[in-house]
């Protein structure tokens, strides 16, 4: 019978994972090697050995209402994006209100993760962790791995020909923190993911000139969509999930393109994607276009050769004049402490199922955390998945027919948190709904997909639920709607509505007649 569970990281999905312990009478212990909680979203100066880095100006490309846990909004005037210093306040709140702090031991690294002796009947491991240079091992009946993908660069130096001539500075986004090292300079930023875009934005006010080299393209689409709403919370509801998975795969794509153009034509601004089919991650940027058609940031096509001072792209002869290179090319992963028996990483990709559980040990009490790059929210994500394990180590979920997910989550959540909510038995029945509480269901089924939705019924019911679906826009727009103006009466209109009630009349008059 699982009771001690070992969890690795203190980051989102660490602090998640802990709580969830809790919540099914378990005994969590987490280590964390740093001396605080956030993770990623802790924001220091120096980049620490092992630890996500990120730059100061870095806000969350998910709305807080979409990226709160499911039992746990955010404060109402926190922004509608919140900054990663608010991000990290959420999480110290989430942490003190649910007393999570007791059970992290800072400053401890794991050193290995070993199945015992008995594995095959117990299901248990050993962990031995290292704290102030004195290690120590420890039994634990269960594993839950949460240290996240983006701790490791990924610098591919060996497909950049020229890159050991080059004169000027090259370092890896993991490494940029302020925009002032730009000053004046001609800067190239390589690979067009979320963190080459806000790089380049942010250089592109204090540089010279700022190229974004990429091969593949990708949608940009503005946090700030429709009417002014967060993106995600009109993308991501139920209601265009079914569009969207019903749709023949070319519709969907066109539709996307389609929607995705009316900001502005992607190929004329050369972001356009080679690959259309592919699902990718979409790049958030409110200023990328902005940037582009003021002539700041240049797109350019694929690197062919670095020289000494410049580079040479593909399809062009010209050689661009260059001061500093900044490799935005991702990051890589690997689980130093644990065997490549228990979990196998080949070219980026580890053979999990659901993401979560190595597929062929004898029990199933190994988990990894947030291994995954949802298309929305981070949060939700691994919280339903941390709520699935402790009952998989508990045995009140069973684990179905193994097949693997051989890679980091790439696609939509709301299928995938359904279908672990479905498991947990936490999803919302929307039909059964309807008949019961019409309207919190035309919520869930038009709204936003907020993952308070995963607290109305099942295990861990949360009383507050159906209340903070209710108020998810109030608390959306109380942080803009900083300056109310009383509407002056509207004459046209109230003389529309006037005809409008005479035109009803009269048609019922005419139809009893
Ligand atoms: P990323 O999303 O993995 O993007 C890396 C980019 O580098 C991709 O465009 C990739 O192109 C390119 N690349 C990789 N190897 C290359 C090579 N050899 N030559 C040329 N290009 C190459 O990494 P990231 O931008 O650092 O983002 C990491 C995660 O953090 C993402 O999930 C992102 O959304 C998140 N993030 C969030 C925020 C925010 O919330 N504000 C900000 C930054 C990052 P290919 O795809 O073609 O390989």
């Amino acid at each position: 019978m699982v009771k001690r569970v070992a969890i690795i990281g203190a980051g989102v999905s660490g602090l998640t994972s802990i709580k969830c312990c809790l919540d099914e009478g378990l005994e969590p212990s987490c280590f964390e090697r740093s001396d605080d909680i956030g993770g990623l979203w802790r924001f220091t100066e120096d980049v620490e050995d092992g630890r996500p880095s990120l730059y100061k100006s870095m806000v969350s490309n998910t709305c807080k209402e979409m990226s709160a846990f499911t039992d746990f909004p955010y404060p109402e005037d926190f922004p509608v994006f919140v900054s990663n210093s608010q991000v990290l306040e959420y999480l110290r709140m989430y942490a003190k209100h649910f007393g999570l702090l007791k059970h992290i031991q800072f400053k401890t690294t794991v050193i290995s993760v070993r199945k015992c002796p008995d594995f095959s009947a117990t299901g248990q491991w050993a962990i031995v962790t290292e704290s102030n240079g004195k290690q120590e091992s420890s039994v634990f009946d269960a594993v839950m791995v949460c240290i996240g993908y983006l701790s490791d660069p990924s610098l591919p130096l060996e497909s950049f020909p020229g890159i050991e001539t080059f004169q000027g500075e090259y370092f890896h986004s993991r490494y940029y923190k302020h925009p002032d090292v730009f000053e004046g300079k001609r800067v190239l930023v390589i690979g067009m993911g979320n963190s080459g875009v806000d790089i380049a934005v942010e250089a592109s006010r204090v540089a010279k000139k700022v190229m974004i080299s990429t091969g593949r393209g990708a949608w940009v689409i503005s946090r700030v969509f429709d009417n002014g709403y967060p993106w995600d919370m009109v993308f991501l509801t139920r209601f265009m999930n079914v569009i969207r998975n019903s749709l023949p795969g070319p519709i969907t794509t066109w539709l996307v393109a389609h929607r995705t153009s009316q900001w502005f034509d992607h190929a004329n601004y050369g972001l356009i994607p080679k690959d259309r089919d592919v699902i990718r991650e979409p790049v958030l940027n409110d200023d990328l276009p902005g940037c582009i058609i003021t002539g700041k940031i240049t797109i350019k096509p694929s690197l062919k050769e670095i020289k000494e001072n410049s580079v040479i792209f593909q399809n062009s002869p010209t050689e661009e004049p260059v001061d500093i290179i900044v490799f935005a090319t991702g990051y890589k992963f690997s689980f130093p402490f644990l065997e490549e028996s228990v979990v196998k990483v080949e070219k980026k990709q580890a053979s999990l199922y659901k993401y979560i559980f190595p597929p062929h040990l004898e029990k199933p009490t190994l988990a990894v955390i947030g291994l995954i790059k949802p298309f929305g929210a981070v949060m939700p994500v691994v919280e339903i998945q941390a709520r699935w394990v402790t009952r998989v180590f508990k045995g009140l979920c069973q684990l179905p027919p193994v097949t693997i997910s051989p890679n980091i989550l790439k696609t939509d959540c709301l299928v995938y948190i359904d279908e672990l909510a479905s498991l947990i038995g936490t999803k919302p029945n929307v039909l059964a709904l309807l008949l019961k509480d019409p309207v919190l269901a035309m919520k869930i089924f038009f709204g936003p997909c907020t993952a308070y939705q995963y607290r109305l019924t099942g295990p861990g019911k949360w009383n507050g639920a159906r209340h903070a679906i209710l108020t998810q826009w109030d608390r959306t727009v109380k942080p803009t709607r900083t300056r109310v103006v009383e509407e002056p009466p509207n004459f046209c209109f109230n003389l529309l509505k006037l005809i409008s009630l005479f035109a009803l009349f009269a048609a019922i008059f005419l139809g009893f007649k």
